[in-house]
């Protein structure tokens, strides 16, 4: 296991620890070094009780597929994909079941460059075009951020990307059941940003 076997990966581990090894990850996959693969011998030696150690909250966006960008195996981590990383009660009560279930001390939001759904927010709000069924509730969810960084700004989009990292963060640190974990330090809520290009995850300060 080597890199993966770290302080992040024991039952009440810190956040810090993991982080480092949840960015660890990273490094192993943006050099072009991973050592987990996706078979089945690593399905079956994950096969007992889970122990995962974060959990983290993507886009549906085919090119960020989280388990390969951070390089984790199977029971290493939970993952929650949703268009542009939006939130409802879904996505909150199962990162709350995580975080107070499964003991995990990390939660990160990454967010990526390119957004579809960011931009099909920008496109909305320029237009004055909701769309429909619930897909109106992803662009309502992006659009604060989209406004924030202004709409006429030719650098709204990565703007809107990091500003809708930063809220949806803001968001989970405020959740009912998370508050608390998080007040008291052990657990942590943090942004992150994923390179399509390079493969690199870097840390959004709060902003
Ligand atoms: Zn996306």
């Amino acid at each position: 296991m080597g890199a993966t076997s770290g302080q992040g990966r024991q039952a009440g581990g810190t956040p810090r620890a993991a982080l480092a090894d949840l960015l660890a990850g990273n490094r192993r996959f943006v050099s072009g070094q991973p050592v987990h693969g996706h078979d089945v011998t690593a399905a079956a030696a994950a096969s007992g009780d889970q122990q995962p150690y974060a959990v983290v909250l993507g886009c549906i966006d085919s090119r960020v597929p989280l388990e390969a960008i951070f390089d984790q195996t199977f029971g290493a981590i939970c993952v929650i994909r949703t268009g542009g990383h939006v939130l409802d009660r879904a996505v909150c009560g199962s990162i709350e079941y995580v975080v107070g279930q499964l003991g995990v001390p990390l939660v990160m939001v990454l967010g990526h460059e390119r957004c579809g759904a960011v931009q099909a927010t920008v496109e909305a709000l320029r237009t004055g075009q909701r769309p429909g069924g619930s897909l109106a509730h992803l662009v309502d969810e992006i659009a604060p951020a989209v406004t924030e960084a202004g709409l006429d700004d030719p650098a709204v989009q990565p703007l809107a990307i990091r500003r809708h990292v930063r809220r949806t963060v803001r968001t989970l640190r405020e959740d009912d059941l998370l508050a608390g974990p998080v007040a008291a330090g052990k657990v942590a809520v943090v942004g992150g940003l994923y390179d399509l290009a390079t493969g690199e995850v870097a840390l959004l300060d709060p902003g």
